[in-house]
């Protein structure tokens, strides 16, 4: 028998509840209100149990009791997962955030173990005090927690240096879906015996067990970083502007997002304190971000950069950040977009990659695509294209609406362009909820069934986060 998402018995309730006791659970509408809520409020989830387990040995106590039940469990960090992943569906919801220790911080092996409901912001800090670095880096990263980033293997703005998150966890410790716990907490960098298990959970959104901790690896902190914002001749610019920076810095560009001109319009308007490096912002423009392992140099050379793209006609125009203060407001522009979005309803979202030579292609198509199935409808195409990955954000035309038919035609014609184009309908927010039924769709029958078989075998009776990512009936 599989799990089911239907309420659960009272005694089961009561059994969790004695488990972990007062502090352990909450059934109280405040509280559970921020867990049920949706960070584009667009769905609301619904639990007949909030579990907020302290330690491992309670994750694991909890997780047994569901699955001899039967019972359904989606795991849940920061609530800030952008598919729908962590909202419950009837589910019992297991809250990670009361395990928010770091465990250990080691700057000779360079690795730092935190647990799974950290906040990224924390470990951030504590390899900063260690004399460290932490690079993943994204707007959330004030309430995502470790868990989630790993669970949807979290890309942000530094995977062109140090790549998603998968690339930068060295160990796990996870409680299986029956319960047992696996202690995979290693902080090796070589370790060759035999399948690579940590990887099965990352980016598993939840549906393979609950990860618990993580063991993370550290850098050397950069000596000097130097950030520059740069208006595009055009578009396809991009690609050359970025080979070009890539070569001249030595491997060094940490950062290059995309802005379309709209997104100054949008974070000026919605956003508080925010300013605009151009008098009048261009079409497109591109933020760079080059790291150096020396603190003199670094300014000569994104000067030198920006030099040789305007000679190449690469760029019309670009503004070097003189200060920490100056950069931070570049950023602000690009971290605080998505909020502005949302305000501004531009809620149809899309989270495409392809090879980075064709994102200038996949955002053309794009456009085309909107201005053809509802036209007038505004478009603002921005993020990390340095990874080859766009956000494609859609609004409703002036005056109308994206009813459910038109957004599902342009989500479809957006994702088949982004496939055509040998890419994915999922860079870094995974698959969730939401596109549980396309992915079908969009992977071939072999892959979906290799996806299937490692659910039936981790977790037999469908108790993990069921009906995200794959169905657990073919
Ligand atoms: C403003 C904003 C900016 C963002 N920018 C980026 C970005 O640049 N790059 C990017 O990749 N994402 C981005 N995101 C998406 C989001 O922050 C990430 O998906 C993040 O990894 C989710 O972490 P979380 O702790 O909030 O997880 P949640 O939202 O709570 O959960 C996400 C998924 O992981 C599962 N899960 C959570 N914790 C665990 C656990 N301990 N064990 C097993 N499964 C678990 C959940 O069931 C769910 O399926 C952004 C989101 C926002 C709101």
């Amino acid at each position: 028998m599989t799990a089911s998402a239907a309420r659960p018995p009272p005694h089961l309730l009561d059994r969790l509840k004695a488990l972990l006791g007062p502090e352990g659970w909450s059934e109280d509408a405040v509280e559970l209100d921020a867990h049920l809520a949706d960070w584009r409020g667009r769905e609301r989830g619904f639990t007949p149990l909030l579990v907020k387990p302290a330690s491992t040995g309670e994750v694991a106590a909890l997780v047994q009791v569901c699955a001899e039940a039967g019972v359904a469990i989606t795991p849940q960090g920061g609530n800030t997962g952008l598919v729908g992943g962590g909202l419950p569906r009837g589910e019992v919801l297991l809250s990670l955030k009361r395990l928010r220790r770091i465990r250990a911080v080691d700057p000779l092996d360079d690795s730092l173990i935190a647990e799974a409901g950290t906040p990224l912001v924390e470990v951030q800090q504590a390899a900063a005090a260690a004399g460290r670095l932490f690079p993943l880096s994204l707007g959330s990263e004030g309430v995502a927690t470790i868990g989630g980033l790993c669970s949807t293997n979290a890309g942000g703005v530094a995977v062109l240096r140090y790549g998603m998150m998968r690339d930068l966890v060295l160990g796990l410790e996870v409680v299986l879906p029956d319960g047992r716990i696996w202690n995979g907490l290693r902080t090796l960098r070589k370790d060759n015996t035999g399948y690579d298990l940590k990887q099965l959970f990352l980016g598993a959104e939840g549906t393979l067990g609950v990860i618990t901790a993580a063991a993370l690896k550290l850098f050397a902190r950069p000596a000097a970083t130097e950030t520059a914002v740069a208006a595009l001749a055009d578009l396809h610019a991009s690609c050359e502007l970025l080979a070009l920076a890539k070569e001249m810095s030595g491997g060094g560009v940490t950062a290059f997002e995309l802005l379309p001109q709209r997104a100054f319009d949008l974070v000026l308007k919605h956003i508080a304190d925010t300013r605009t490096p151009f008098v009048q912002p261009p079409p497109w423009s591109v933020l760079i971000e080059v790291s150096f392992g020396r603190p003199e140099g670094g300014r000569a050379v994104l000067e030198a950069i920006l030099a040789a793209a305007l000679e190449r006609g690469l760029i019309s125009d670009a503004a070097i950040a003189h200060s920490l203060a100056q950069a931070g407001a570049f950023w602000k522009v690009r971290e605080t977009l998505p909020l502005a979005l949302r305000l501004e309803g531009l809620a149809l979202a899309h989270d495409v990659s392809a090879p980075v030579s064709r994102m200038p292609d996949l955002i053309v198509m794009a456009q085309a695509e909107v201005a053809r199935l509802a036209p007038g409808a505004p478009v603002v195409a921005f993020g990390h294209v340095g990874d080859g990955n766009a956000h494609i954000n859609v609004g409703p035309a002036p005056g109308r609406e994206l009813d459910p038919a038109l957004a599902h035609a342009i989500t479809d014609a957006i994702h088949a362009g982004a496939t055509a184009l040998g890419g994915s309908i999922s860079a870094e927010h995974g698959i969730g909820a939401q596109k549980l039924a396309e992915l079908p769709l969009r992977r071939s029958a072999v892959e979906i069934d290799l996806m299937r078989k490692l659910k039936h075998a981790l977790d037999p009776k469908g108790v993990m986060n069921p009906n995200r990512i794959v169905s657990f009936h073919a």
